[in-house]
Formats: structure tokens, C-alpha cells, sequence
């Protein structure tokens, strides 16, 4: 694995377990699902259904409540449809730091007459609880599409009590877990939400595949985005990717069984990269919560968005050529630069670095980073200077 990979949050590694268990299902026929008349789709529908059942096992869900999709942008998007058209929708609240995947699929919810409520938040990106409830109490809305840790500054909104608020309001939750997944405990029976999006490539597991989490009740005035066949209860047309579920199946288990150690396995890497960099005497400022400074944890250890003052991300990039990180959220990188998250903060855009690590990085891994990092910066630093004595 490379220690100089620190992009965790675009994408993880896959797992080798996870590749093992896929193999099988990537050699020859791997047959159709919905094909059961013959021993090829037999054979792939009970795999389908076992890797469905291991999957809502793990994430202690009731049955048949799990829709695959091809990521968590297609889930998010598939809910988001269904909220344009759904008469039990009548606005929706939401806050301006959620993926794109949720705030461009919004539109079409504003075009359809729905209101959009951008809730208020802390600095630091958390959802102002009191605020929420006073307007699950004006009914301004009656869904709330809020996600529960953010991709690019990895603030955790504290989804079990904005839970409790919604549905003392009759306000439905869809909670984003994409970035949740593997990085802190996750119970569906115990959270009270009615719909969640999963993503297999941010927990270890294959890209190009994802999950919606619909609650039963909610199925029968459900309707699908993709018009096709009545695969999936009839919610998700479209050839069950086998290989890609068998692979997402083991991955939501290898994340659900081994959170706690990672959370403490990232937790100490972020502790030893902070440490390093004071010792280094590298000044720094965070972007989003600093938990080592209050006892909440209302941030996951495995993604540090760092203000380097006088360093611009682009220069970094260009000292570091080997690292891999990002300044934002990697989906902008095609498109505009300027994270929508920094942003809606209030932070600086051009000298913010996000670093996001993993399973597989060491303690050595954090450490050289901050040796090539103290010589970079230096030398960023000196170009900016110079920058300004040149052109002012
Ligand atoms: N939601 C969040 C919070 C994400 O971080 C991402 C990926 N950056 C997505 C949705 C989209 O995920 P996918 O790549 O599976 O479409």
C-alpha cells in the first residue's frame, strides 16, 4: 500500500479481502440475477441474496430495506427525485455544506414549488440543534437531508439527537453516510432515520457501487428514478452488479466489525501528524472542529483540513509530487477549484490542505509526511513572500 497516499476520503483502498471475495464473481459467467432458470443466475441470485442479508446484518437493519445503486451520488439522487414528486413532501431542509450529489438534485426539488431551507451552523460545520428544532416546529419542511460526516473537513452532525427533533416534528431524515460507513459506530436499528445512503468506495470496497437505506414503511409511496425492469422490490431497475455487491457486502462488514480499532488506529496517526508538526514547529490552524480541544467528538480523527497561512495548495502539489491529498473535495478538481464547504465557512479556499488517511497508513507514513511537508512549506512560504515583494 502506499504511505503516500492521503486521499482516504476520495477513495479508499480496496481491501484484499474484499478483492478475495469478489474473484470469483470477476472470472467467466458471472450470471444474471434475475436469470434464475438457469444454474449460472441460480448460483448468482443466492450469492445476491447472501451478500444482501450479510449487508443488512451488519448494519443492523431490518430486511429488505437495502437498495443498491451505482454510488452514493445515484442514492442520494434517487431520494432526492422521489422528494420532488412525493406528496408527503412539501419542503425540504438541508444544510450548504452537504456533497453535491444532495445540493444539485435540490434544485429540482426547488423547481417542483418545494421550499429549501439551508440550516444554520456552528464555524465549525455542525447543525445548530436549537435552530433545527425551531424550524421543524414552524413546519417550513417535513424532510431534512442532512449528512453525518463531511467529506471534506470531517465534521460528524450529531445524527441521533437531530433524529430524536425530526421526528418529534413528523419531519422525515435522510442522513448521508457515505463518509460514515467505518469511521464511527452505526446501528440503523437503534438510529432512528428513514432513509441513508451508502458508498462501498469510501469503507475499502469497490467503486461503482452504493446502497439506499428505505425504511419499510416508506416503500409502498417510494417510486424509482430508473425506468427499466422490476429488479430490486421494483425500486432500482437495472442488472444486479454481483461481483460489485459481494464485494460492497464484505467491505460493510470488515468496516462494521473493525470500527473501533480504526477509529482508535486514526485517531492515534492524527495525534502523532499534530504532535509532529508542532515539534517541527509547522504553525497550522484547522478547518472544521477541533476535537483535541473540546471533549465532544464532533469530528472523525481520519480527515484533517489544514490552514497553511502563505502556502497555497497548487505549490504543495507541485513540491510533493508523490503525495496524493486534496484542497478540497476531489469531485470539484474537474470543475470549479473553490470547495463549497470552505466556503459556506468562512474559510480560505487556496491555502487549505485536506489530508485524509486509513487502514493501511503508519505511523511512519505520518511521520515522513510531516518531514516532506516541513521543507515544502518553507519553501511555499519563501515563493509567497517573494510573490508579494514582486507583485505586491
Ligand atoms: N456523499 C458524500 C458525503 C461523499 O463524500 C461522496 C463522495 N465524495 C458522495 C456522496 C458521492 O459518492 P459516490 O462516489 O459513491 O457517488
Amino acid at each position: 500500500m502506499s504511505g503516500f497516499y492521503f486521499d482516504y476520503a476520495a477513495t479508499t483502498p480496496l481491501d484484499p479481502h474484499v478483492r478475495d471475495a469478489m474473484l470469483p464473481w470477476l472470472d467467466g459467467v458471472s450470471g444474471n440475477v434475475s436469470a434464475r432458470h438457469t444454474p449460472v443466475g441460480m448460483k448468482a441470485y443466492l450469492a445476491f441474496e447472501e451478500a444482501k442479508l450479510e449487508m443488512t446484518r451488519a448494519l443492523r437493519a431490518e430486511e429488505g430495506t437495502l437498495i443498491f445503486t451505482s454510488g452514493a451520488t445515484e442514492a442520494n439522487n434517487m431520494l432526492l427525485s422521489w422528494a420532488s414528486q412525493s406528496r408527503r413532501v412539501k419542503g425540504v431542509a438541508t444544510t450548504a455544506i452537504e456533497h453535491q450529489s444532495v445540493l444539485a438534485p435540490l434544485e429540482k426539488v426547488a423547481s417542483a414549488g418545494k421550499d429549501i431551507n439551508y440550516l444554520p451552523l456552528f464555524q465549525c460545520g455542525a447543525v445548530k440543534r436549537q435552530a433545527f428544532e425551531a424550524l421543524c416546529a414552524s413546519g417550513a419542511f417535513n424532510l431534512a437531508s442532512i449528512h453525518w460526516v463531511n467529506n471534506e473537513i470531517g465534521v460528524c452532525q450529531p445524527i441521533a439527537e437531530l433524529a430524536a427533533i425530526a421526528h418529534k416534528y413528523n419531519v422525515l431524515l435522510h442522513v448521508d453516510m457515505s463518509q460514515a460507513l467505518g469511521r464511527v459506530p452505526l446501528n440503523l436499528s437503534e438510529l432512528d432515520v428513514d432513509f441513508a445512503t451508502f458508498s462501498a468506495h469510501k469503507a475499502y470496497g469497490p467503486q461503482g457501487i452504493g446502497a439506499l437505506y428505505i425504511r419499510k414503511e416508506h416503500q409502498p409511496s417510494f417510486r424509482p428514478m430508473l425506468q427499466g425492469g422490476s429488479q430490486q422490490q421494483g425500486l432500482r431497475a437495472g442488472t444486479i452488479p454481483i461481483a460489485l455487491v459481494v464485494g460492497f457486502a464484505k467491505a460493510c462488514q470488515l468496516a462494521q466489525e473493525n470500527v473501533l480499532t480504526e477509529c482508535a488506529h486514526t485517531e492515534k496517526l492524527h495525534k502523532i501528524f499534530r504532535d509532529r508538526l508542532d515539534q517541527a514547529q509547522i504553525s497550522y490552524g484547522i478547518n472544521g472542529h477541533d476535537y483535541a480541544a473540546e471533549n465532544e467528538q464532533w469530528r472523525v480523527p481520519h480527515i484533517l483540513n489544514l490552514h497553511l497561512k502563505g502556502v497555497r495548495f497548487d505549490v504543495l502539489q507541485e513540491l510533493l509530487p508523490e503525495y496524493s491529498f486534496s484542497a478540497g473535495s476531489a469531485c470539484h478538481q474537474e470543475g470549479v477549484t473553490q470547495s463549497h464547504v470552505l466556503t459556506a465557512l468562512g474559510y480560505s479556499t487556496d491555502e487549505s490542505l485536506r489530508l485524509s488517511f486509513g487502514r493501511f497508513t503508519t505511523e511512519q507514513d505520518m511521520m515522513l509526511l510531516v518531514d516532506r511537508l516541513k521543507q515544502a512549506v518553507s519553501v511555499a512560504q519563501e515563493m509567497s513572500i517573494l510573490g508579494e515583494v514582486f507583485y505586491g
